[in-house]
């Protein structure tokens, strides 16, 4: 205990468990027990056994991902409250349809976040301070719908829970044989299964389809920031350079990849343990519905850091670049799961799969016009500098540059102090 004390410190700070609050630490221990005893009772269904569960922290750090630790050949799991914070922003924005301002000015404060993480505290005090000056030309004059809020609440607590349960699957995965093995024989199937189908009624998206598909979505995204205008030849032009190469049987593509990449297959088992993990008693449907598209609502929020994290010069990328490789991936195994799973393994789940087919398709959509065309087509951090900074004034960089030089301003202005 005391060496992981030590090593929390090291890495979160000293002051990492200061912020943590009380009854979120004791709900995100009882996800993870749960868990750990869902998983065991899984393996001891396949013939094996899972000893106790590895030791549990809950930090509140800028760093916000899940972390392992190991000391004296023990591992411990990791988990920061600061990313619920994200999930929390993310998912509201998404549910909320907000304005492209202001989800432009959320991105600006988590990539100064992003920048502090790194120790790049003259970005971190930039965007910051950005981020600061948006906001208060913002109005934000959007009723809260308590419907809504109700709804952010359940899908937030589940996708904490996801990313909980999805740390804990790989150190159940690995050490029991028997759960891996029936793990990878029931999620392996499923997809197979699930995309035989979709081939066989004529669902796939053929090449043409797929492309004239990304075209609308460019269109979309444009009119939505831009109403009334046509869309510029550069725009279309900055927009094939994140064009995905459609081909037909790319559903069959991405299952070879499974089959072919191991880091890949783990990635996806431990999503499909976690997801279905979190069913556990659900005997209404509307519930299995809600932990999937949490499930992939988390998986599509994860990568949004990782993208971000992606434009910080100094950052580590090594890590990034395999989860980014793996995201689309991931996302689209995930989905063909779900579906499977609901169709070919849930009790009266069939007639409910449309359902579920359509708040995947949903959740997609709508998060991808509201938050991610937001950063892929608009929000570039490196080619804002030159156009966005030279409308303010001089005052604007001396007050960001004294806030570089002080850690607790520059943690106030982030939200971390
Ligand atoms: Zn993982």
């Amino acid at each position: 205990m005391f060496l992981h004390d030590r090593q929390l410190s090291a890495t979160f700070g000293d002051d990492h468990a200061k912020r943590v609050l009380a009854p979120l630490e004791s709900l995100y221990r009882r996800y993870y027990d749960e868990t750990w005893q869902r998983y065991a009772e899984l393996t001891v269904n396949h013939g094996g056994r899972l000893d106790d569960p590895p030791q549990f922290h809950v930090v509140h750090s800028p760093k916000s991902y899940p972390h392992n630790i190991r000391s004296a050949g023990e591992v411990a799991i990791i988990y920061d409250q600061h990313l619920g914070q994200v999930f929390n922003r993310l998912t509201a924005l998404t549910l909320e349809d907000a304005s492209p301002a202001l989800v432009d000015c959320y991105l600006q404060k988590l990539f100064a976040q992003r920048c502090y993480v790194v120790g790049d505290f003259d970005s971190a005090a930039l965007f910051g301070s950005v981020a600061y000056l948006m906001k208060s030309n913002l109005k934000n004059d959007k009723q809260q719908s308590p419907a809504l809020d109700a709804m952010r609440s359940v899908l937030v607590g589940l996708q904490e829970r996801f990313v909980i349960a999805h740390e804990l699957a790989h150190t159940a995965l690995g050490s029991s044989e028997e759960l891996l093995t029936n793990c990878e024989w029931l999620f392996g199937n499923l997809v197979t299964d699930y995309y035989d189908l979709r081939e066989e009624s004529g669902a796939s998206l053929s090449e043409a389809e797929a492309n004239s598909q990304f075209w609308d979505d460019v269109d979309a995204a444009f009119m939505r920031r831009n109403p009334g205008a046509t869309i510029p030849e550069e725009a279309k032009l900055a927009a094939r350079s994140q064009k995905p190469t459609a081909r037909s049987g790319a559903e069959r593509e991405t299952e070879q990849r499974l089959r072919a990449d191991p880091l890949l297959r783990r990635e996806f088992l431990c999503d499909s343990l976690a997801a279905t993990s979190l069913l556990t008693g659900s005997k209404d449907l509307s519930e299995v519905i809600a932990a999937f598209v949490a499930s992939t609502a988390a998986l599509h929020n994860l990568r949004l850091l990782k993208i971000l994290d992606g434009h910080i010069e100094s950052a580590d990328t090594d890590g990034n670049a395999n989860f980014l490789t793996h995201a689309q991936d991931r996302l689209s195994l995930l989905r063909a799961m779900a579906n499977a799973y609901m169709l070919f393994v849930l009790p009266a789940g069939k007639e409910h799969q449309p359902e579920l087919h359509r708040s995947l398709t949903g959740w997609n959509k709508d998060f991808a016009a509201v938050v991610n065309d937001q950063l892929l087509f608009h929000f570039h951090p490196k080619t804002m500098r030159p156009h966005y900074l030279k409308t303010l004034g001089a005052e604007f960089f001396t007050i960001a540059d004294q806030i570089a030089t002080d850690p607790a301003d520059l943690r106030m202005l982030l939200g971390f102090s």
